[in-house]
């Protein structure tokens, strides 16, 4: 089993504006100061990468975007590129969140022309793989996320999945407060393992960094980060609030200390 130090990200969405953004990124980059043992990783948007680049930068706190465009450049209004990112900061990029799989149609197909538009661009993709409640219902769940693997990670490379960053969100716990028992969690990240460990090598399936999201928050972040398979947080709600953040990264830290 190889432990691994806390990955904590937070999704901003479609919130805060440029001022408020600065202000949740002044507290989180204070904070981080005492958390040396966490990773910890903002996506605000668009709009706020770059005050927000001026406040993470020299700091231990990585930027990321929400979404990218596969093209590099051209006429295609009202898109933002891996190249652009990188240059506006980024080092990561969320990549097939739920919610633009759901309500923007994005297929596993655009899924992986984004995944490896980003790895192309030197960018560290972070792929949300989830899924819904009826698929779960129906016991769809490891078919639903082997597709989206086989289907996402389609043509990437082993070096290019060392660079990237899993995160399994099921549908049913995003935004709704209802979080996936440690144990149901466990059960999925466990077979995502196995799965990317079959695909990419034993070695790489054990380094790979596979987060949690849906719901998380300071009370249950301690229980989900003691399973062996689950490396950090994906954080949406919870994430637009400095204290809670913190809080989340705190309790995970340590609960790594007593797996370490
Ligand atoms: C998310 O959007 O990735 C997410 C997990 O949201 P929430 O934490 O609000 O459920």
């Amino acid at each position: 089993m190889t432990i691994r130090a806390p990955f904590i990200a937070g999704n901003w969405k479609m919130n805060l504006t440029i001022s408020e953004a600065r202000d949740l990124a002044s507290a989180v980059v204070k904070a981080s100061l005492d958390l040396p043992e966490a990773a910890l990783v903002l996506a605000p948007a668009f709009t706020a990468l770059g005050e927000v680049r001026k406040i993470v930068d020299g700091s231990p706190v990585g930027l990321a975007a929400q979404d990218l465009f596969w093209e590099e450049e051209g006429a295609f209004t009202g898109q933002i590129s891996a190249p652009m990112l990188l240059d506006a900061g980024c080092r990561y990029v969320i990549i097939g969140h739920s919610e633009r799989r759901q309500l923007f149609g994005e297929t596993d197909a655009a899924v992986n022309k984004k995944l490896r538009a980003a790895l192309k661009a030197g960018l560290a993709p972070v792929v949300c793989l989830g899924e819904t409640l009826e698929e779960r219902e129906r016991n769809e769940t490891m078919a639903r996320i082997t597709l989206q693997i086989e289907e996402g990670f389609r043509g990437v490379d082993a070096s290019g999945f060392g660079r990237t960053v899993v995160a399994y969100e099921p549908v049913w716990a995003i935004g709704t407060g209802r979080t996936a028992t440690p144990d149901q969690a466990e059960e999925v990240h466990a077979a995502i393992r196995e799965k990317l460990s079959l695909q990419y090598g034993k070695s790489a399936g054990r380094c790979a960094i596979i987060l949690y999201g849906g719901s998380v928050k300071p009370a249950n972040s301690y229980a989900l980060f003691e399973k062996d398979d689950i490396d950090g947080f994906l954080v949406g709600g919870a994430s637009l609030d400095a204290a809670s953040f913190i809080q989340i990264a705190v309790e995970a830290i340590k609960s790594f200390k007593v797996k370490k």
